[in-house]
This record gives C-alpha cells, sequence and structure tokens, in this order.
C-alpha cells in the first residue's frame, strides 16, 4: 500500500472531544443543552446499528438524546403527527428520521414535515434548494464529512481539481457535487446511466464513490496519486467472520491503495465522520434557533 490512510475513526474521535467541550460552553454560558431527536421505524437491522451509534455518540459529547423506536406498521400520519410534535418541542433542536421507511410511508412527505431548521440531515427540499443556490443551509452529514476530509483534514487546495463524485442520490452524491462545485471543483457526477466509468475514473484528480456496490470501482482505474473516498457500506457474505459477513466499500481497497495518495477505509472512514457532522449540525441548530453564538 502506497496511499496514506485517511483515519476518519480517530479524525471524527478529535472532532467529537472538540464539540463536547463546546457543549460544555453553551450549556455554562447560555443553559443551552442541544436536543437530538432521532426515529426509527421498524427493525432494519442496519438502520437499528446506526441509530444506535447517533444517540450513542450524542450523548457521549453531552447531547440530550430523544430515542423513537416505532414499529414497522406505524401509519403515515401518526408519524407526520410525531413530527408535529417534535417540531414544537423547544428542547430539540434536530429531528432525524432514519431512512429506509417501510412502505406504507412516504418519505419524501415525511421529511418535508420536519422543520427546516431542526432538519440536522439536511433532507428537507429548502435545505438542499439552499446549498444549490449557495445559501446557508442545513448540509447533508456524509458529504459534509466527506468535504472535511478532503478540505481541513488533507488540505487540499479544491479550486480546479478535477472531481468525480459516482452516485447522484439526494443524499450523498447531489450534495457532494454541490458543495465540491462550491468550492471551485471541476466536477463530474457519474451515475449507472454513465457510459464509460473507468475513463471517467482515470480523469478525477479525486474520486468520491457513492454506489451501493461492494468493491465497484477497480484500483487500476484510478489515476496514480488520486485522492479516494469511499463513502459504501456493504454487507459482503463471508463464512470466516463470526458475524456470517463482511463490510466493504464501494472501492476495491487494496489495489486502489497501492494506486492513490490518500484513501479512506471501510469502515473506519467516512461512517465515523457522518456521525460526528450529525452532531455538528444539532449544535449548529440549537444555536441557530436560540440565537445563541456558536463558541
Ligand atoms: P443510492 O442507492 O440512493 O444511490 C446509488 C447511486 O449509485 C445512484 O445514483 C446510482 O445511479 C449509482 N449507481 C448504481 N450503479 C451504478 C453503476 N454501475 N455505475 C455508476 N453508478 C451507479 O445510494 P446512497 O447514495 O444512499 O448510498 C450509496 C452508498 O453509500 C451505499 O453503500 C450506502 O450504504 C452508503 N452510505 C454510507 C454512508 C456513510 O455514512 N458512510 C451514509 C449514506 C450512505 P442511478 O441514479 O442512475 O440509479
Amino acid at each position: 500500500m502506497t496511499a496514506m490512510l485517511i483515519d476518519g475513526k480517530q479524525i471524527a474521535a478529535d472532532l467529537r472531544r472538540a464539540m463536547a467541550a463546546a457543549v460544555v460552553g453553551l450549556k455554562s454560558a447560555h443553559g443551552l443543552v442541544p436536543g437530538l431527536a432521532v426515529v426509527l421505524v421498524g427493525e432494519h437491522a442496519p438502520s437499528q446499528i446506526y441509530v444506535r451509534n447517533k444517540q450513542k455518540a450524542a450523548k457521549e459529547v453531552g447531547l440530550n438524546s430523544f430515542e423513537y423506536n416505532l414499529s414497522a406498521e406505524m401509519p403515515q400520519d401518526e408519524l407526520l403527527k410525531l413530527i408535529a410534535e417534535l417540531n414544537a418541542n423547544a428542547a430539540v433542536h434536530g429531528i432525524l428520521v432514519q431512512l429506509p421507511l417501510p412502505p406504507q410511508i412516504d418519505a419524501m412527505a415525511v421529511l418535508d414535515a420536519i422543520d427546516p431548521a431542526k432538519d440536522v440531515d439536511g433532507f428537507h427540499v429548502i435545505n438542499a434548494g439552499r446549498l444549490t443556490v449557495g445559501q446557508p443551509a442545513m448540509i447533508p452529514c456524509t458529504p459534509k464529512g466527506c468535504l472535511y476530509l478532503l478540505k481541513d483534514h488533507l488540505k487540499l487546495p479544491l479550486a480546479g481539481m478535477r472531481t468525480l463524485v459516482i452516485g447522484r442520490s439526494n443524499i450523498v452524491g447531489k450534495p457532494m457535487a454541490a458543495l465540491l462545485l462550491a468550492e471551485g471543483c471541476t466536477v463530474t457526477i457519474a451515475h449507472s446511466k454513465t457510459r464509460d466509468l473507468p475513463t471517467e475514473c482515470a480523469r478525477a484528480d479525486i474520486i468520491v464513490a457513492a454506489i451501493g456496490r461492494p468493491e465497484f470501482v477497480r484500483g487500476e482505474w484510478i489515476k496514480k496519486g488520486a485522492v479516494v473516498i469511499d463513502v459504501g457500506i456493504n454487507r459482503v457474505e463471508d463464512p470466516a467472520d463470526p458475524r456470517g459477513y463482511r463490510v466493504a466499500g464501494d472501492v476495491e481497497f487494496t489495489s486502489a491503495a497501492a494506486r492513490a495518495a490518500a484513501i479512506t477505509p471501510v469502515p473506519g472512514g467516512v461512517g465515523p465522520m457522518t456521525i460526528a457532522c450529525l452532531i455538528s449540525n444539532t449544535i449548529k441548530a440549537a444555536c441557530l434557533i436560540t440565537n445563541v453564538p456558536r463558541s
């Protein structure tokens, strides 16, 4: 391996420590304790793990954590009623509804019911629009974490760099592209209809892969010296693992690390950054809602 490993786990832990100190300051100076409500509908196993990790991190940083574990049969109107209550609850500054939702629920209707000021996932159409036109917005946590790695951790001179975002979902690909564009990158967005992905990869100084297919991006496609951010979290059957599966990214790690200048591992790369950015968004929301300056 020649690439520098981007240790998202360590970077996120440092961020959480700094945020814990900021939360102590908010409480002593302003009596403000940011509150995060996490709503899980059903028993989707990976979602249960994500939610648990988010709640644990929120508590460790000193946030108030409000937890709602709802039945998979929850009707949409009852969920909308809960969202309305959380919107009105002054102790709750951030609302997160874990996706995916069961089929009887229209996810867009639920996300749009969240007060944009409390939309710490940044999925509300108002926040997506603000991001697109360059207004202050709640930024979706995963792209925000990826940008932190590129800009604040690696300190890359992003302006003018050729960047390939693979994936165009509303939660990762599109906001990631918008953030990179705002930094002055030359951004290409690839997706399932892209004709020649290897050629697009070979041109890119930075690749952000958010596809949801294990090890889909081959190491040999990557330009020597490129930076690779692997967002993918995929379960791959593995009888040798006591769980019966292992977690793989969207990029073939070993061969990519032999060509890249820097690369995120999976797990331990983007995942912990997503959680750190959720905490950061909740603190930001609490300060904006209560008109308290952020420390
Ligand atoms: P989606 O399924 O919503 O989007 C996947 C994207 O990949 C789509 O835009 C799709 O294109 C594109 N795609 C599919 N096949 C190909 C292909 N053959 N070539 C090029 N592009 C392709 O996934 P998400 O954006 O929600 O998530 C992506 C991955 O990131 C998943 O593994 C997910 O688990 C992970 N993830 C990780 C997070 C973290 O914290 N680390 C947070 C969120 C997600 P099209 O639009 O044309 O269908």
